[in-house]
């Protein structure tokens, strides 16, 4: 029986976000690099692989296949499609939770893309977990963990800081400032595990991951190519 990893309280947590990457041929070439790689994949690690709806079934079967430890995840939800309606074209919760254990959710693009608000982004932490996934809230500041306090009360889970300066760029943060930022993430909700992301690669990993209050990272460019995302793991 293939058994789904979960996060345990000490794991480090490595999160890829493919955004809009990863054909067939790309996911089944990552897929494999990772069976090669499987010394990488401890129990110490949680690695949730996020890639889009296109190619969600597909990896998640081929992870199983191989019998990884490796979680899936999809890269937002529409609250909509979760308010129990039959719409045409609409993904329900059950097909998306057939593949997926967790979601991101209020990444800094479909925030600025969708205008969403932190009621938004709290609304789709509501129906993400009435429907029993479990979401990587992204923040990208201080504030925005604040709000979230504010409208959910103790929200357990996992939350990333990804300052929009560093998504994408190459300019990731310091590694110092982030922690700062992470603990005062935890000081307001202190039942979430707070993950790094931005511009992370496998030269700057150590940095971020041997901070006292980051306990993963969240990987963008450098997730789908394994051979990065593996320097990644490797580094950490
Ligand atoms: C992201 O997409 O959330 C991200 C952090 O991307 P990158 O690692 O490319 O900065």
């Amino acid at each position: 029986m293939y058994n789904i990893p979960h996060m345990a309280s000490s794991q480090e947590i490595f999160v890829a976000n493919w955004k809009q990457s990863g054909t067939k041929r790309e996911a089944i070439a990552f897929v494999r690099a990772m069976q090669e790689a499987r010394n990488l994949l401890t129990e110490e690690k949680l690695i949730i692989v996020c890639p889009p709806l296109k190619s969600l079934d597909f990896v998640e079967q081929s992870i199983a296949d191989r019998q990884l430890p490796i979680a899936v995840g999809i890269q937002d939800i529409d609250v909509n499609v979760f308010k129990g309606e039959k719409n045409t074209g609409a993904q329900s919760p059950e097909l998306l939770k057939d593949s997926a254990t967790y979601v991101i959710v209020g990444h800094s693009e479909t925030r600025r893309n969708n205008n969403l608000t932190d009621q938004d982004v709290a609304d789709k932490v509501k129906v993400a977990l009435n429907a029993g996934l479990k979401p990587i809230v992204c923040v990208e500041e201080i504030n925005q963990a604040r709000k979230l306090k504010e409208i959910l009360g103790n929200y357990e889970g996992i939350v990333a800081y990804e300052p929009p300066s560093a998504i994408g760029t190459g300019n990731a943060a310091n590694p110092q400032s982030a922690n700062e930022v992470a603990r005062e993430v935890k000081s307001i909700l202190p039942s979430t595990r707070v993950l790094y992301g931005g511009s992370v690669d496998g030269k700057n990993i150590r940095g971020f991951i041997e901070q006292d209050s980051i306990d993963g990272v969240l990987v963008g460019n450098k997730s789908l190519d394994a051979s990065f995302f593996t320097n990644i793991l490797e580094n950490a």
